[in-house]
């Protein structure tokens, strides 16, 4: 037998961490590296948060996990809070992102369907998004390499460019039930919708009655210098999916919608097992209540600006190797001029940098939320170790 116990779908590197020290993994041979991709976005309070890991012990011990037949005080608590601090009027949570999505899908579907416009079903969605796995989310994603073997697709997507209004208005048609669209595109490389786009697309949901549907699973908790990438561009959805650092590390989700939108999610029409479970809902509350505060996102967007200034500093003195910076908050990318993969790798395996590369020739850089001053200089010298001593690979 030459298949691995673990299935073989993640080209797996050898870094392997057995321990977090705040903003830094240790692996199984004692090296330390800095952690600039915070498991996808996901550990934005670090490694070693003394609130969320003692809001977890706690639940732990006290009750993991009861059915969704009973009531739940913890899943309330968190929906409340989350619908004081946003758009939403209601929550359902889940487990993972593509869940998250998924159920925003079926909200938006739903919407014209429980009034019996079952012709509109179709969500225009944007080339290179990406919104998971399942196989409504990779449908709803025009990016071939996750479509391969998993043919047929879900019908109801229709792909159109990012930031593209005219191509989004020529696409609208009887079927059209919403938009799907990351107001920050994550893995097809930190690109930033235009305000203009993102407000069009408002204005056009509301025109023909559409569902404006936002998969923030990567840009929302904070990680742009809001608690959700929306209020950045003046508008609201009427759906948003969320999930990566909603549970700091925990694996949670939720799909957020107003009442309007959610008309047609009556009893019976959803569920899941476990999510909103009492020991996801105490992680979510704790990771709330470090970051859902004025203080706690101001220094996010003073740290990101300060970040961002010294990377567009230092990407000057390498002309032939970076572009750009671009991003908000931490959600920050360097667009090179040679493929990302080679250089994360670089910098990975010699000089313990740990950072995420994307689509468009993107490098991701996703720290957590609460590094300092300290790691961000590290992390400066790091980069520049790495730029000084890389070379490009002769076939790439
Ligand atoms: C990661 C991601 C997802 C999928 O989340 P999973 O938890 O891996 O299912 C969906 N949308 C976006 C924008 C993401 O970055």
């Amino acid at each position: 037998m030459s298949i691995t116990p673990l299935m073989p779908v993640y080209p797996r590197c050898d870094v392997r961490p057995v321990e977090g020290d705040n903003c830094h993994l240790i692996t199984e041979d004692g090296t330390r590296y800095l952690d600039f991709a915070a498991g996808i976005a996901v550990n934005l309070l670090g490694h070693s948060h003394p609130g969320l890991i003692g809001a977890i012990q706690d639940q732990a011990a006290r009750l993991m996990h009861v059915s969704n037949l009973y009531g739940s005080p913890q899943g309330e608590a968190l929906a409340q809070r989350l619908v004081d601090k946003t758009f939403a009027d209601t929550v359902f949570f889940t487990n993972s992102g593509a869940e998250a999505v998924e159920t925003a899908i079926k909200v938006a579907r739903a919407y014209h369907q429980h009034v019996g416009n079952d012709e509109k079903f179709e969500l225009i969605t944007f080339k290179n998004a990406f919104h998971g796995r399942t196989m409504a989310t990779i449908s709803a994603s025009n990016q071939e390499k996750m479509h391969k073997g998993f043919n047929p697709l879900l019908p109801g997507f229709k792909y159109v460019d990012f930031d593209d209004l005219e191509g989004v208005k020529a696409a609208i048609g009887p079927n059209t039930a919403g938009f799907l669209v990351e107001p920050v595109q994550g893995e097809g490389g930190i690109r930033v919708a235009s305000k203009e786009f993102m407000q069009g697309l408002r204005k056009l949901a509301d025109e023909h009655d559409l569902m404006l549907v936002l998969d923030e699973v990567q840009c929302g908790v904070a990680r742009t210098g809001t608690l959700y990438a929306y209020e950045q561009f003046g508008i609201i959805p009427d759906v948003m999916a969320t999930a990566k650092g909603i549970g700091g590390g925990f694996p949670m989700g939720a799909c957020l919608a107003t009442e309007k939108a959610a008309r047609g999610m009556v009893f019976g029409t959803h569920g899941s097992t476990y999510g909103g479970n009492p020991l996801a809902m105490a992680a979510g509350m704790a990771v709330m209540d470090a970051v859902a505060n004025d203080e706690f996102l101001a220094e996010v967007r003073a740290k990101g600006e300060r970040l961002r200034s010294r990377l567009e500093q230092f990407i000057g003195n390498y002309p032939d190797l970076f572009e750009s910076v671009r991003g908000m908050g931490f959600m920050l990318g360097i667009k090179m001029k040679a493929e990302p993969r080679p250089f994360m790798q670089h910098l990975r395996d010699h000089h313990q940098l740990l950072t995420v590369a994307a689509g468009d020739s993107t490098l991701r850089l996703l720290p957590p939320l609460v590094i300092e001053d300290a790691e961000m200089d590290e992390f400066i010298e790091k980069l520049s170790a790495g730029a000084a001593d890389y070379e490009v690979p002769a076939e790439s």
